[in-house]
C-alpha cells in the first residue's frame, strides 16, 4: 500500500490552506476529541470518497490531506506536520530493518548463521552484511514475509548489516533516538484510541446500509453499490464472464473490474438505489454458479458504509506512515490494541481485527498485517504480547482459516512464522501459553472429519486444499520445535511432555491407519488415495524427529516421555489378542504366538508410535539412560515381541509386494512402498522398523526371533523337509520372499550406523551415505543432495564431510561438476547397503565388480567390518551363531550345492555368503580385542559342526567348499575363497591363542605362514599387473609412432580435419592446398595463380547416390538458412525498417546495421529429392495443425533431413570454372591495359549502351561527365579485344535453383513477398554473400583462428556454393539490368560518372561494392548476338582494377574517420610507409583546403590504416579465393600479425606500403581525391560536425555480465517498469545483445506492432537482433532464445555454483558466478548465426514449449 500523497507535491500546498476552524476546534481542550474527531469524518468521509465507480484517487488523496489528515497531523505535533516529520525521519534508527517482502522478491539466508532457514534478508541488507561471503541461499519470496535485519535472535553471527548497525547512521549518536516531548506523546494518547476504534468499527461493521450513529449526520440517500469480493475459488475468466453476462458490460470493463478485484479484494460493479443493485448481486450469482458451481460473493453496501470503510483503510496506512517514523508511537500504538476493557470479557482491537481477518477482503487484510508488522513486530517487548494474544485465539483462527477462500500469504495465521520461530518467544510461548499442545489439540479439532469408527485417520476423498490447510498448523509445531532450548526449567519440562502426550494422541489416530488387505482373484477396481497419507507422513518426520530430539536433552524427561509412547503403542497394540495361541517348532526350538498372516489380514504401512518408540530406545541406548528403563517400563510390561509385531509385519508386505503377491492391488501400493523407503520418508518409516527388528533381536532369544521372522515371512515350510511344491510360480515367490528375508537379517546384523545402535556420530552416517551413493557412480552435487534426507533446518550435512569422500571434478562448457570417490573410501563399499534401490544394488556391484578387475585384484566384495554394537544392542549378533540361522544357511548351502537349480537363486547364496563373511568377522574382531576364552560368539565352532540327523552330515563349511564346483556359481568364486581364508584366519586365531598358553613362538609362526601366503598371492597379483600395464605401455608407444608419422607425412591435411573432426559426411577443405605448392599464389592481375579444382563428387544424403557436380547435370543442392542479422551493427540505436517494401539494398551503410546472413548444415541433396521431401513434408504437417509452430512452411522452412538443423531454402552448387592464365597474353596486355586505359574503355563500353539504347528506350544511364573519355578513338567494342569466352551454359534444374534460391535470399532478406522479376534480387544476393563474408571474418578473428584452413566444414562448403552462386546468378537475369546496377556501384568510385542518387564515400560499406561490382562486371561484356563473358586474361585485369579502385577508396575513409585522431604516443618512424602517408595527407589537405588538418604525423595515419583495413583485405581475399580457387600463401594459413599483412598484400597484388598505390595511378586517381574531398559528408566529417564509423569496426559482444549472480538480482530488484507505476511483481528481463533491460511477460509493456499485440521481449527483439534475439531472464536465472513472433526456446544460463551446476528457477538457491567458457558458448551461438537452428533443435526435443506464448514474451 503506498503511503499516499508525495510531501511537497500539490497535495502538500492544498494542506497549508487547510480551514482554519476544524484545526481550532481540535485543539480546544473544552471539546472531547473522540466526538469532534467523528463529527469531522461523519462530515467529510462520505463526500470525499462519493464517487467510488469511477474514482480520481488523486482528487480524494488531496481532500483527505486538507480536510483530515493535515488538521490531525496539526494538532498531534502541534507543529507543522511536513517539518515535524522530516525531522522526524532524519533521526529515525530502528534496528530492525522490518522490510516487507513481496511475492518474488528474492531473499537470502546465510547457511553459516542463520538459527533456520526462515531467517532471511531483503537484498540491501544481505549485500551489507558479513553473510555476503558465507554460503548463502537466493530464494524467490512467496510474499507475507519480513527482512530479519537486526534480530538477534535470527543470526549466530553477524545479525545486523552496517546500513542498520547502530551508530552506522549519519546523524550523531546522541541525537540518535529522538524521544517525543510529552506533549505530543500525551496528544498520541489521546487521538490514537480514537482513530484506532474507528478503524476497527469500521473493518468488522456488519451493517450493509446503517453506519454507527455517531457517523450518522445527514438524512440517507438512496445511494448503493454493488460491490464483487475476490476469492480463489473464481478464476479470471469465470469472473469476467459472470460480468459481462451479468451487467451486459463490454469486455474491456469487465476485465478492469476484475483485475481490480483481484489486487484489492473487492469492488463496486454497479452505483445506483438499492433495487437496481440488489439485482445487479442476484444476477452476478446466478451466473456465476452457472459456471463454477459456487457463486460468487457480492454485498450490496450504502455508499457511506463503503466511503468511511475505504477511509479506514487510508487511516491505517496513515498509522503505519507514522509508526515507521518512531518507536514511541509504536509502543503507544501497541499499548492501545493491547488494552483489554475493564471487566469485560471482548477481546482487546488487535485480537478483534485478528479475529475478523479471514472475513475481511484482501486489501484490507494487507493493511492489517502490514500494520502489526510495523508496530509489534518492530518491538520486541509487544512483539511477545501479541504472539501471547495469537496463541490464545490460535484454534479460533487456524479453524477460520482453514474454511477460508483466500491463499494462506492473505491470512494472519501465515504471521505464526514470525514469532514462533523465535527461540526465546518459542519458550515463553510453550511455558506460558502451552502452545505446543494448543496446537496438537486444533489439529486434533480439525482433524475428526477424518476419523473412520477406529478413530484412525482416512483421508480416502480428501480435498486437496482443505487438506493442504492442515499442512500449515502441522508447520507451526515445526516452528515452535525448531530451536532445541538450551536451559530447561521444571515448567518447561511439564509443558513440553504434556504437549508431547497430546501430539502422541495424534500419532494414536496414524498408527494403523489406512490398513489394506490383499486382494485375491479381482483386481481392485479403484487405486485408493494414497498420498494425503503419505504427504502427512513427509510433513510429520522432521517433527517426529526434532520430538525425539528435545526429549533426549534431559535423561528424565527421555525415560518419561518413553513411558508415555510406550503405552501409546501397548495400547494401540491390543487388538488381535483375542486369538489363539499357536505353535511353531523348527530345529529343536519352539515359538508360541497368535496367529497372523500378511497376506490375508489387514496391514498398515503407518506406524508412527511404534517409530517415535524405536527412536527414543536408541537414543536411550545413546545417552545411557537405557540402563533405568526398568524403572519407567517394568519387564512385564515391556512385551517385546508385541513391539516388533508391526513393523516386521510391514517390511513382510515390502517382501511381499517384490515377490508379485499384491499385485491387485494396484499402483497405490507400490507408491506407498515406495515412499517407505524413499529419503524423503524413510528416516521415520524404513529405517525405524529395521531399527525396531534389531532391538527385538537385542531383547529376545535369537532362535526364537528367528522363528518369528520365518513365521511372518511365512517361510517356516520353506525351511521344513517337506517336498516342496511343483507350482513354478509358487517356487518363484518363496525364492524372492527368502531372498527378501535373507536381506533383512543382514540388515538387522549388518547396518550399525545409527547414533546409539554404534558409536557413530552424524557424520559417520552422513558419510557412509555418500560413500554408498559414489559408488555407484560420480554424481553432481545437486543429485547427492536430493539422495540425503534434510533436517528441519532443510540442511544435509554434506558440504561438512564431501571433502573427506570424494573429489571434485569440474565440469566442461556444458553438463555439470560431479563428485568421485576418493580410493581409500572404497574399502567401506557394502553391496548390501540397507538404502539402495534393487537398481542401485546391482548399479553399485556392477561398478565396483568392474573397478577390481581393471586394478587386476579378485572380484571378491566382501562386507566391511561393522563398527561395534553399543552395549544395549550387543546381543544382536547371537541371531548369527545361533540354531535357526545355521539351519537356514545350511538349508540355502545345500540346495545349491545339490544343485535344485528351481530352489535357490544366486542373489540368495550371496547373501547366504555375506552373512557367513558378517559371522566371520564378527568372531575375528572379538578374537582380535579379548583373550579366546571370553570370546562366547562361536560362529566357527557352528560352522563346522555336524548337523545332528544324518541327513546334515555336511557341515556349513564343507558346503561352501563344495560351491566351488557349482557352474552357475562362477561369479562367486572369489567371494568363495575369501570366506574359505576367513574360515582359515578365525581358525588359526582360535588355534593362536590356545597354543598361546603353551608356546607364544609357534603361534606367531602360524600367523606369520598365513600372512606369507597372503603375501605371495599378492606379489602374484601384482607382478600381472605390471606386467599388464607394461603390455598397454608398449601398444601405446607403438600407435602413437604411427600417428606421428601420419602427422608427419600429411601435415596439412591433419590440420584442417582437427577442425572439422565428426563432420565426415562433408568435403574436405582446402583439398588440393598441398598438391598446388609450386603455382603463383597471387589472385588478382596478370601474376594470377592458376584456380585449383577438382573434381567434386557428392552424396545425396536423401537417395545415399553419388554424383559428380557439373554445370550441366542435374542440379545438387546444400540445405541452407537466411536470415536477417544485426551481429556486426556499429549502431544498435538505428530503427531497422520492417518490411523492405521501398528499400533499395544496392548500396550497404557502413555501420552494417542489418544484413542478411546465409548460413548451411553442410548437408548435399539432389535438387529433385529435395524437391520431393519437401513437398511430402509438406503434405505431411498440413494434416497435423500443431506442429506449425516448429517451422513455417508458408515460409520455405523445414528440418534438414539428417541434422535436423532448420532451414528455410537451398544453396545450388554451382561448380568452379577452371581458370589459367597464359602468361605470354598476360604480359601483351599488361603493355597497353594501364588502369587511365581502362578506364576509358569501361566508360566508352558503358556510353556505348547509353546511346544504343537512347535511340530505342528511354535512356537508362546517368549522364555522364565527359572527364577523362577524351580519347573518342575508343569505340563500344573495344573492351572485347583483350579477350572474350563465351558464357556458362547451365542446366534448366541449375537455373531453376539459381532462381528459387535468390528469390528466397531476396524474400527473407527485404521480408517481402516473393517476386522472381523485381529489379533488386541480383542486389539481395551480391549483399548476403558480402555479408556472409564479413561474418565469417569476423568470427575467425574473435576466435584467434586463421583466415583459412580453421573453417568448420559446414561454413567452408556454405561459403564455397554461396560465392559461386552470386557469380552464376547474374545469368539469369536482364543483363541490362545488372548494368544498370554496376554503373550505379562505380558511380562511388569513379571520377566521371556520378548518379543523382550516388551516396557520399562516407556512407558505404566499400566490401559490398567490391563483391557487387566483381560480380555484375562481367554484364558489360553482353552483346545482343552472343553471350559473352570476358576471359581469364580480361577479368584478371578487371579484378585487379575493380579492387585497386576499392581499396583507394577504403583508405580514403579510413583516413577521413582517423583524422580526429589525436596521437597518444611519439614516435620517430621515419619509415618509408610514414613518409608516403605524410605526403597524401598533404594532397588531401589541399583538396580538402585545409579542412583536413596537416598536422597529424604520418606514422599515426600509416597505424591507422594499416589496422583499419585488415578486416576488408581478410574479406576480401575469403571473396576472391573462393570465387577464384586460387591457393592463398602459407602464412595465411597461420595466425601472425604481420605476416598476415604482407600475404595478404603478395595475394591481393598490393604493394605493402599501400599509399603508392595512389602514387602509382597519381593521374587517374587525383580528378577522384578532389572529389571524394569535395563531398559534403567528408568535408562535415572533417569539420568534426559529424562523426564517421572507425575502422577497424568494434567486434560486437554480448553484454558484460557480472561475475556474481547476486549483483544481476540486485539490478533487478532496482528495476522499474518504464509504463507502469503499481507496485505489481515485474519479470525484469536483460537483453544480451545490448543491455536493455526490459519488462516481460506484462500487459504494461505490450506494444503494438503491424496489429498485433506484442511483448516487450519480442518487440525489442525485432529492432535489436532483427527478430532473433537472447534475454536473461535475471529472476529464473535462464536464458530465452527468440526468433520472430513463435518461436523461442529456454537455454541454461552461463551461471554455475560452486558445484559446477546451473540453477533454472533459482530452485537450489545456492550462490552462483558466471562461467566464462559458458558465456563464450552464447556468444558464438550468436556469430555463428545458430539462435535459430538451436531454437528448432530445443523445439523438436522438448515438444512441451509449444504452450507458451512466444509473442507475448
Ligand atoms: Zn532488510
Ligand atoms: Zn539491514
Ligand atoms: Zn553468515
Ligand atoms: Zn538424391
Ligand atoms: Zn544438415
Ligand atoms: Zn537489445
Ligand atoms: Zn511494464
Amino acid at each position: 500500500m503506498a503511503d499516499g500523497a508525495d510531501r511537497g507535491g500539490p497535495a502538500a500546498s492544498s494542506r497549508a490552506g487547510a480551514q482554519a476552524p476544524e484545526r481550532a476546534m481540535w485543539c480546544d481542550e473544552r471539546f472531547d476529541f473522540q466526538t469532534t474527531f467523528l463529527q469531522c469524518l461523519a462530515k467529510h468521509v462520505p463526500n470525499i470518497y462519493s464517487a467510488e465507480m469511477d474514482p480520481l484517487v488523486e482528487k480524494q488523496e488531496e481532500m483527505v490531506q486538507a480536510a483530515i489528515l493535515y488538521p490531525l497531523e496539526c494538532y498531534l505535533f502541534g507543529e507543522d506536520p511536513d517539518v515535524f516529520l522530516e525531522k522526524l525521519k532524519q533521526s529515525r534508527t530502528s534496528q530492525l530493518c522490518g522490510k516487507v517482502f513481496k511475492g518474488g522478491e528474492t531473499t537470502y539466508s546465510c547457511r553459516d548463521c542463520a538459527v533456520d532457514p526462515t531467517c532471511v534478508l531483503c537484498i540491501d541488507c544481505f549485500q551489507n552484511s558479513i553473510h555476503k561471503n558465507h554460503r548463502y541461499k537466493m530464494h524467490s519470496s512467496t510474499g507475507g514475509g519480513f527482512c530479519d535485519c537486526g534480530d538477534t535472535e535470527a543470526w549466530k553471527a553477524g545479525p545486523v548489516c552496517t546500513k542498520h548497525a547502530p551508530g552506522a547512521s549519519n546523524s550523531p549518536k546522541e541525537n540518535s533516538e529522538c524521544q517525543l516531548n510529552e506533549e505530543i506523546m500525551e496528544h498520541s494518547r489521546r487521538v490514537f484510541p480514537s482513530v484506532i476504534k474507528y478503524i476497527v468499527d469500521m473493518l468488522i461493521w456488519e451493517e450493509e446500509n446503517e453506519l454507527p450513529v455517531e457517523l450518522t449526520i445527514r438524512e440517507k440517500a438512496d445511494s448503493y453499490y454493488c460491490v464483487l469480493f475476490n476469492d480463489e475459488h473464481h478464476s479470471y475468466d469465470h469472473v469476467i464472464y459472470s460480468l459481462q453476462r451479468a451487467l451486459g458490460c463490454e469486455l474491456g470493463e469487465a476485465q478492469l473490474h476484475t483485475t481490480a478485484i483481484d489486487k484489492e479484494g473487492r469492488r463496486a460493479v454497479k452505483a445506483g438505489h438499492y433495487a437496481a443493485c440488489q439485482e445487479a448481486k442476484e444476477e452476478i450469482k446466478r451466473h456465476s454458479e452457472n459456471v463454477s458451481q459456487r457463486p460468487l460473493h457480492v454485498e450490496v453496501l450504502h455508499a457511506d458504509v463503503m466511503a468511511h470503510q475505504k477511509f479506514a483503510l487510508r487511516l491505517g496506512s496513515w498509522l503505519n506512515k507514522l509508526m515507521s517514523y518512531s518507536s514511541d508511537f509504536r509502543q503507544i500504538f501497541c499499548q492501545i490494541c493491547l488494552k483489554e476493557e475493564a471487566g469485560s470479557e471482548k477481546p482487546c482491537f488487535i485480537s478483534k481485527l485478528m479475529l475478523w481477518d479471514a472475513r475481511l477482503h484482501k486489501g484490507a487484510r494487507k493493511v492489517l498485517h502490514e500494520l502489526i508488522f510495523s508496530s509489534f513486530f518492530m518491538e520486541m517487548e509487544y512483539k511477545k504480547l501479541f504472539a501471547v494474544e495469537f496463541v490464545k485465539y490460535y484454534k479460533a483462527l487456524q479453524k477460520e482459516y482453514i474454511s477460508d477462500d483466500h491463499d494462506r500469504v492473505f491470512s494472519v495465521t501465515a504471521l505464526s512464522v514470525q514469532m514462533f520461530t523465535v527461540p526465546t518467544l518459542a519458550r515463553h510461548l510453550i511455558e506460558e501459553q502451552n502452545v505446543i499442545t494448543t496446537i496438537t489439540e486444533t489439529l486434533l479439532e480439525v482433524l475428526p472429519e477424518y476419523l473412520d469408527k477406529n478413530d484412525k485417520f482416512n483421508f480416502q476423498g480428501y480435498s486437496q486444499d482443505k487438506l493442504s490447510r492442515v499442512y500449515a498448523v502441522i508447520f507451526d509445531l515445526r516452528y515452535v520445535l525448531v530451536s532445541k532450548p538450551t536451559v530447561w526449567t521444571d515448567r518447561l519440562r511439564e509443558r513440553f511432555l504434556e504437549g508431547f502426550v497430546s501430539f502422541l494422541r495424534i500419532l494414536t489416530c496414524m498408527q494403523g491407519m489406512e490398513e489394506i488387505k490383499r486382494q485375491i482373484g479381482q483386481h481392485i477396481e479403484v487405486d485408493p488415495d494414497w498420498d494425503a497419507a503419505i504427504a502427512i507422513q513427509m510433513q510429520l518426520k522432521n517433527i517426529l524427529l526434532m520430538f525425539q530430539e528435545w526429549c533426549a536433552c534431559d535423561e528424565e524427561l527421555l525415560l518419561r516421555s518413553y513411558r508415555e509412547c510406550h503405552k501409546a503403542v501397548m495400547r494401540c497394540s491390543s487388538n488381535g489378542r483375542s486369538r489363539e495361541k499357536t505353535v511353531f517348532h523348527l530345529c529343536g526350538h519352539t515359538l508360541e504366538s497368535r496367529p497372523y498372516r500378511v497376506s490375508a489380514d489387514p496391514v498398515s504401512i503407518h506406524l508412527p508410535l511404534s517409530r517415535t518408540l524405536a527412536g527414543l530406545h536408541v537414543r536411550l541406548s545413546k545417552t545411557g539412560a537405557i540402563s533405568r528403563l526398568h524403572e519407567f517400563v517394568s519387564p512385564e510390561e515391556f512385551q517385546v515381541e508385541l513391539l516388533v509385531e508391526y513393523p516386521l509385519r510391514c517390511l513382510v508386505l515390502v517382501a511381499q509386494v517384490a515377490a508379485e503377491m499384491w499385485r491387485r492391488n494396484g499402483l497405490s501400493l507400490i507408491s506407498q512402498v515406495f515412499y517407505y523407503q524413499d529419503v524423503k520418508c524413510r528416516e521415520e518409516m524404513y529405517d525405524k522398523d529395521i531399527i525396531m527388528l534389531q532391538i527385538g533381536a537385542s531383547l529376545m532369544d535369537p532362535n526364537q526371533f528367528l522363528l518369528l521372522i520365518l513365521q511372518r515371512y511365512e517361510l517356516a515350510d520353506a525351511f521344513k523337509k517337506i517336498k516342496p511344491t511343483k507350482d513354478q510360480d509358487l517356487i518363484k515367490q518363496y525364492n524372492v520372499l527368502i531372498e527378501e528375508m535373507l536381506q533383512i537379517l543382514i540388515y538387522v546384523v549388518g547396518e550399525r550406523y545409527v547414533p546409539g545402535i554404534s558409536n557413530v556420530t552424524k557424520e559417520d552416517v552422513i558419510m557412509r551415505e555418500i560413500i554408498h551413493l559414489l559408488c555407484i557412480e560420480p554424481m553432481a552435487h545437486s543429485a547427492i543432495t536430493k539422495s540425503l534426507p534434510e533436517n528441519e533446518n532443510n540442511e544435509t550435512g554434506l558440504e561438512n564431510v564431501i571433502d573427506k569422500v570424494a573429489t571434485f571434478k569440474k565440469p566442461g562448457v556444458s553438463g555439470h561438476g560431479v563428485y568421485e570417490l576418493k580410493d581409500e573410501c572404497l574399502k567401506e563399499f557394502n553391496m548390501f547397503f540397507y538404502h539402495y534401490t534393487k537398481t542401485q544394488h546391482s548399479k553399485a556391484e556392477h561398478t565396483q565388480k568392474k573397478r577390481r578387475k581393471q586394478e587386476n585384484r579378485d572380484e571378491a566384495l566382501p562386507p566391511p567390518p561393522p563398527p561395534d554394537f553399543s552395549p544395549a544392542f550387543s546381543n544382536v549378533v547371537r541371531i548369527l551363531n545361533c540354531d535357526v540361522m545355521m539351519h537356514i544357511l545350511r538349508t540355502l548351502l545345500q540346495r545349491a550345492v545339490e544343485l535344485e537349480t528351481h530352489l535357490w537363486t544366486e542373489a540368495m547364496v550371496q547373501m547366504v555368503l555375506h552373512l557367513l563373511s558378517l559371522g566371520l568377522l564378527e568372531e575375528k574382531q572379538q578374537l582380535q580385542k579379548c583373550p579366546e576364552e571370553e570370546v562366547t560368539f562361536d560362529f566357527y565352532h557352528k560352522a563346522t559342526r555336524m548337523g545332528s540327523s544324518a541327513l546334515n552330515a555336511v557341515n556349513v563349511l564343507m558346503l561352501v567348499e563344495k560351491l566351488k564346483r557349482v557352474p552357475q556359481l562362477d561369479s562367486q568364486k572369489d567371494t568363495v575363497n575369501w570366506i574359505l581364508q576367513m574360515f582359515d584366519m578365525v581358525k588359526r586365531l582360535r588355534e593362536k591363542s590356545s597354543l598361546a598358553t603353551v608356546g607364544a613362538a609357534s603361534g606367531s609362526e602360524a600367523a606369520k605362514g598365513d600372512e606369507s601366503t597372503q603375501d605371495k598371492e599378492k606379489a602374484e597379483r601384482k607382478r600381472k599387473a605390471e606386467a599388464a600395464r607394461l603390455h598397454r605401455q608398449k601398444i601405446m608407444a607403438q600407435m602413437s609412432a604411427l600417428q606421428r608419422n601420419f602427422i608427419e607425412t600429411h601435415k596439412l591435411l591433419y590440420e584442417n580435419t582437427l577442425e572439422s573432426q565428426g563432420k565426415g559426411d562433408a568435403i574436405m577443405e582446402e583439398e588440393s592446398i598441398s598438391s598446388a605448392i609450386d603455382y603463383s599464389r597471387i589472385a588478382l592481375g596478370p601474376k594470377r595463380g592458376p584456380s585449383v579444382v577438382e573434381k567434386e563428387i557428392l552424396t545425396c544424403i536423401l537417395c545415399q547416390e553419388e554424383q559428380e557436380v557439373k554445370l550441366e547435370s542435374a542440379a545438387m543442392v546444400l540445405s541452407a538458412c537466411v536470415q536477417k542479422s544485426t551481429a556486426l551493427t556499429q549502431n544498435r540505436s538505428r530503427i531497422l525498417e520492417l518490411s523492405g517494401d521501398t528499400l533499395d539494398p544496392l548500396f550497404m551503410h557502413p555501420d552494417l546495421p542489418c544484413g542478411t546472413h546465409t548460413g548451411s548444415c553442410g548437408h548435399v541433396m539432389h535438387a529433385a529429392c529435395w524437391q520431393k521431401y519437401f513437398e511430402a513434408m509438406q503434405l505431411n504437417f498440413r494434416q497435423r495443425l500443431h506442429v506449425e509452430q516448429i517451422f513455417d512452411l508458408e515460409n520455405g522452412e523445414y528440418l534438414c533431413p539428417l541434422c535436423k538443423s532448420l532451414c528455410n531454402t537451398v544453396i545450388p552448387i554451382v561448380p568452379l570454372q577452371a581458370q589459367k592464365i597464359n602468361s605470354e597474353d598476360a604480359e601483351a596486355v599488361a603493355q597497353i591495359l594501364s588502369l587511365a586505359r581502362w578506364l576509358e574503355i569501361v566508360t566508352a563500353r558503358i556510353s556505348g549502351y547509353s546511346v544504343k539504347n537512347a535511340k530505342g528506350e528511354k535512356q537508362n544511364f546517368p549522364p555522364f561527365t565527359n572527364k577523362g573519355t577524351g580519347n573518342s578513338a575508343l569505340e563500344f567494342h573495344s573492351i572485347l579485344s583483350f579477350g572474350v569466352q563465351s558464357s556458362a551454359k547451365y542446366s534448366s534444374s541449375l537455373k531453376e535453383m539459381l532462381i528459387l534460391f535468390a528469390t528466397t535470399i531476396y524474400r527473407v532478406g527485404l521480408k517481402v513477398a516473393p517476386n522472381e522479376a523485381d529489379s533488386r534480387i541480383p542486389m539481395m544476393t551480391w549483399s548476403t554473400c558480402a555479408f556472409t563474408i564479413q561474418c565469417i571474418e569476423n568470427l575467425l578473428e574473435t576466435e584467434g583462428k586463421p583466415l583459412f584452413g580453421s573453417l568448420q566444414n559446414r561454413q567452408h562448403s556454405g561459403l564455397k556454393a554461396l560465392v559461386q552462386f552470386a557469380a552464376a546468378q547474374r545469368t539469369t537475369s536482364p543483363q541490362v539490368l545488372i548494368q544498370k546496377h554496376l554503373i550505379r556501384l562505380l558511380g562511388v568510385l569513379l571520377p566521371n560518372f556520378k548518379g543523382e542518387d550516388t551516396p557520399s564515400l562516407l556512407e558505404v560499406d566499400m566490401f559490398h561494392i567490391l563483391v557487387g561490382a566483381v560480380l555484375s562486371f562481367p554484364s558489360l561484356y553482353w552483346e545482343d548476338a552472343v553471350d559473352l563473358q570476358p576471359s581469364s586474361v580480361s577479368s584478371a585485369y578487371n579484378h585487379l582494377y575493380l579492387f585497386h579502385l576499392t581499396t583507394l577508396a577504403h583508405i580514403m575513409q579510413i583516413v577521413i574517420s582517423s583524422a580526429t585522431e589525436s596521437p597518444t604516443a611519439h614516435s620517430s618512424d621515419s619509415s618509408e610507409e610514414a613518409q608516403s602517408a605524410q605526403s597524401f595527407c598533404r594532397e588531401v589537405c589541399q583538396y580538402t583546403s585545409g579542412c583536413f588538418s596537416q598536422d597529424i604525423p604520418g606514422w599515426l595515419v600509416w597505424d591507422c590504416v594499416k589496422k583499419g583495413i585488415m578486416p576488408y583485405l581478410r574479406c576480401a581475399a575469403l571473396f576472391f579465393h573462393y570465387l577464384l580457387g586460387v591457393s592463398p600463401p602459407e602464412e595465411l594459413l597461420q595466425v601472425s600479425e604481420e605476416g598476415q599483412f604482407k600475404a595478404l598484400c603478395s595475394y591481393l597484388s598490393l604493394p605493402t606500403n599501400l599509399f603508392l598505390l595512389f602514387h602509382e595511378y597519381r593521374d587517374t586517381v587525383n580528378p577522384l581525391l578532389q572529389r571524394w574531398c569535395a563531398d559534403p559528408v567528408v568535408l562535415s566529417c572533417l569539420k568534426g560536425k559529424t562523426i564517421a564509423i572507425r575502422y577497424p569496426r568494434k567486434r560486437n559482444h554480448l553484454i558484460e555480465l557480472p561475475e556474481d549472480y547476486s549483483c544481476l538480482l540486485n539490478q533487478a530488484s532496482q528495476f522499474r517498469c518504464p509504463r507502469s507505476s503499481d507496485d505489481e511483481q515485474k519479470h525484469p528481463v536483460l537483453c544480451l545483445f545490448c543491455g536493455a533491460m526490459l519488462c516481460s511477460q506484462n500487459t504494461c509493456c505490450q506494444e503494438l506492432v503491424n496489429g498485433e499485440e506484442l511483448g516487450a521481449c519480442t518487440s525489442h527483439a525485432l529492432q535489436c537482433g532483427a527478430g532473433v534475439c537472447m534475454f536473461l531472464k535475471i529472476r529464473e536465472c535462464k536464458v530465452v532464445l527468440i526468433e520472430g513472433k513463435t518461436r523461442g526456446c529456454v537455454y541454461p544460463a552461463p551461471y554455475l555454483d560452486e558445484y559446477g551446476e546451473t540453477d533454472p528457477g533459482l530452485k537450489r538457491g545456492n550462490p552462483l558466478h558466471l562461467c566464462q567458457e559458458r558465456y563464450r558458448k552464447l556468444h558464438l551461438l550468436w556469430q555463428q548465426h545458430c539462435i535459430i537452428e538451436e531454437i528448432a533443435r530445443s523445439q523438436e526435443t522438448n515438444q512441451i514449449i509449444f504452450g507458451f506464448n512466444w509473442q507475448l514474451l
